[in-house]
């Protein structure tokens, strides 16, 4: 099960890359039998991994002291990205219910955002949590537009927007001018928030990017230049390392930039990925959503510590 994989490996594109590997670590497929594997959350304290299988409608977990998976949660009103806040509670993007919820300690969900100025967001699709505890969240259309990964609807709000939510619970439109506003990711300082454009899913012209959007004192954003544009596929979810770098989902697996966007390596994987997040005990194990399966790849770099 931990052999080789066909179709895994690295491909080191600048020799800044190799200093990311360890010699004789290989690219693990840890389970497979999802539809659509999206949203991986590491829980630091249970260690172990939650994870969507959107079609599906229900949440996964990989328990990494045995390496057994079971269903977290069916059903899951078609989860899509999730992220673990610094009092260790999940927080999630639901299609089907177009919010985003927080899993409390006792087990209750809190919504944290289901509407703008009366309107119901389209489908929440990825989300971070600030050190100052506000939540950030990417609202495309991909789960109204077909009936597959959610429910289709109409978008009330009509366009696609990233929101903040303060913990004051007001709510702000944070980014206004994407197609389909998708993963995001602060850097190691939470100086700089990148964002991923995939409107390139239904527009042939579309935007296929990551920007990159420096963070204000008042968590307003300035910027928004494009840092790198994906050269296989699109760039969905993604993580940082605590060094910078952007380690982000593509067509053929990981595609690894450096903090200025220059693509540097990739983890090859014969799947299309949609996400990845830092795990294990020091944070130094990549995890792997690549359509069908989980995998994972012990790394020299670690993530970025949510607490
Ligand atoms: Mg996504």
């Amino acid at each position: 099960m931990f052999g080789m994989i066909e179709g895994t490996g690295f491909e080191v594109i600048e020799p800044e890359f190799q200093d990311c590997l360890i010699g004789h670590a290989r690219v693990e497929r840890l389970w497979t039998g999802a539809r659509w594997s999206e949203g991986p959350a590491w829980f630091a304290a249970g260690r172990y991994l939650v994870w969507s299988d959107i079609p599906n409608n229900r949440m996964m977990r990989f328990d990494e002291t045995d390496g057994s998976v079971s269903v977290f949660r069916n059903p899951a009103n078609n989860t899509n990205g999730h992220t673990v806040d610094r009092q260790g509670r999940l927080v999630s993007c639901e299609h089907l219910t177009r919010r985003v919820t927080r899993t409390e300690l006792d087990g209750s969900l809190t919504v944290i955002a289901d509407s703008y100025q009366g309107k119901r967001l389209n489908s929440p699709n990825d989300v971070v949590v600030k050190s100052d505890g506000s939540i950030w969240f990417t609202d495309p259309s991909y789960g109204i537009l077909i009936d597959y990964e959610g429910e289709r609807a109409e978008s009330e709000i009509g366009a696609c927007h990233v929101y903040r939510v303060d913990p004051s619970d007001d709510i702000s439109i944070v980014a206004e001018d994407y197609v389909k506003p998708n993963g995001l990711a602060f850097s190691p300082d939470e100086s700089l928030l990148y964002i991923a454009d995939t409107g390139a899913s239904h527009q042939a012209d579309g935007p296929k990017h990551i920007r990159r959007h420096t963070v204000n004192a008042d968590n307003s954003l300035s910027g928004g230049e494009v840092l790198a544009t994906c050269t296989n596929g699109l760039f969905d979810g993604f993580r940082c390392d605590r060094d910078g770098r952007i380690w982000t989902s593509a067509a053929d697996g990981v595609h690894c930039l450096a903090p200025d966007g220059r693509l540097i390596g990739k983890i090859l994987i014969p799947e299309f990925v949609s996400n990845v997040c830092f795990g294990g005990p020091r944070l130094n194990r990549l995890f792997i959503c690549g359509t069908t399966s989980l995998y994972a790849a012990f790394l020299a770099v670690n993530g970025v510590s949510p607490v």
